[in-house]
């Protein structure tokens, strides 16, 4: 048995896998009558089933984002592969997972559902991952997946590849790399080039982000073949929509305007930013890598009623560790933006 293998849970190890139409019928044909889907073609081409394996965005994605394709899976959204590597790894009711605090929410949420443990190790103040005590409660508690998201959310910062690779080394377990914003950052180094070498790292990206597609819920997972041919073992056979998968492969034709946009997101960031931080009433605004920016203020709840009442949503953290007086603000568009500057300039503290 593989050392992946003897990771997963055994019953999934031993699975027979649902083998859909299109999978026991894989060529070219004229005439399909093996699905049960209509012949009828005239709302927005949907009456075909999905392919299972979505080949054309996956080449897609090698295309444009040089992922590479005989190691890709597309979830629906990347949160169902969180879901999925939690129910093929980790046992209910013995195993754990281990993250980060603060992080995304979804990984204990998930971890919950399958009842399975979280164990959090906190961040240092600076938003820096505690290694030690990362390598330490490893060691102590085996988690069954370590969950690192760079760049993090809410705390906006990329973690050094340096220190994921530590991580990546020292966990006999998987390690999951979730980089849904790293498309926000110019220079930013992909954990996809630790996975030749640790075959346990998992890399997780989205096109909910930067590609503008959340609606489409596509999610990929990059990871070595043993474990991306065990999710799509395991994935609900048609769990992407064709319509979905259609809109992926438009987005990454139209990848000039879009890189456009997210080019003009990051300007926008930085004069938020600036123009945040002169505001009296803000101790802090936090640098981040990503479409979001952090403000510190003395009471988070109040300007978050406030905002709230003037029509604009922003994301009360103040009650995470690390974060108390802390909102965080998606970046707009410039209409967007100017609005959320003259309800900031009215605040009074
Ligand atoms: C938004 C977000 C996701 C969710 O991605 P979907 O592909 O839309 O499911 C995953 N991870 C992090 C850290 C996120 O912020």
């Amino acid at each position: 048995m593989s050392e992946i293998e003897l990771l997963m849970n055994e019953h999934i190890r031993n699975l027979t896998p649902y083998s859909s139409a299109r999978d026991d019928f894989k060529g070219k044909a004229d005439i399909y009558l093996d699905a049960n889907e209509s012949w009828y073609d005239g709302v927005e081409r949907a009456n075909r089933y999905p392919d299972p394996e979505a080949v054309l965005l996956r080449r897609k994605l090698q295309e444009v984002l040089c992922l590479p394709f005989e190691k890709t899976v597309i979830g629906n959204g990347s949160d169902e592969i969180i879901d999925l590597l939690i129910r093929i790894f980790c046992a209910s009711g013995k195993d754990s997972i281990m993250i980060e605090r603060p992080t995304y929410g979804a990984y204990k949420v998930f971890a919950d559902i399958n009842n399975v443990q979280t164990i959090n190790v906190c961040l240092k103040e600076d938003f820096s991952l505690d290694i030690d005590k990362m390598i330490s409660t490893i060691k102590e508690r085996k988690p069954k997946i370590v969950f690192i998201c760079s760049p993090n959310n809410p705390t906006g910062n990329v973690f050094p590849l340096s220190e994921i690779e530590t991580i990546a080394k020292e966990n006999d377990g998987i390690t999951v790399i979730d980089e849904a914003y790293s498309d926000f950052e110019p220079e930013f180094k992909s954990a996809i080039s630790l996975i030749d070498e640790y075959p346990r790292v998992c890399v997780l990206k989205t096109l909910s982000k930067a590609w503008a597609i959340a609606g489409a819920r596509v999610g990929i997972l990059v990871a070595n073949k043993e474990i991306r041919d065990t999710i799509s073992k395991v994935k609900p056979p048609y769990n992407v929509s064709a319509t979905s998968q259609r809109v992926a492969i438009e987005a990454l034709d139209d990848n000039l305007e879009i890189k456009k946009v997210r080019d003009e997101i990051i300007e926008q960031r930085e004069l938020l930013e600036k123009k945040i931080a002169s505001l009296p009433y803000v101790k802090e605004v936090i640098p981040t890598n990503t479409n979001f920016i952090l403000i510190r203020v003395d009471d988070a709840d109040r300007l978050y009623y406030y905002l709230m009442k003037k029509g604009i949503i922003v994301r009360n953290r103040t009650h995470e560790p690390l974060l108390a007086g802390v909102l965080r603000i998606t970046v707009g568009s410039e209409r967007e933006n100017k609005s959320l500057m003259e309800a900031l300039n009215g605040y009074k503290p």
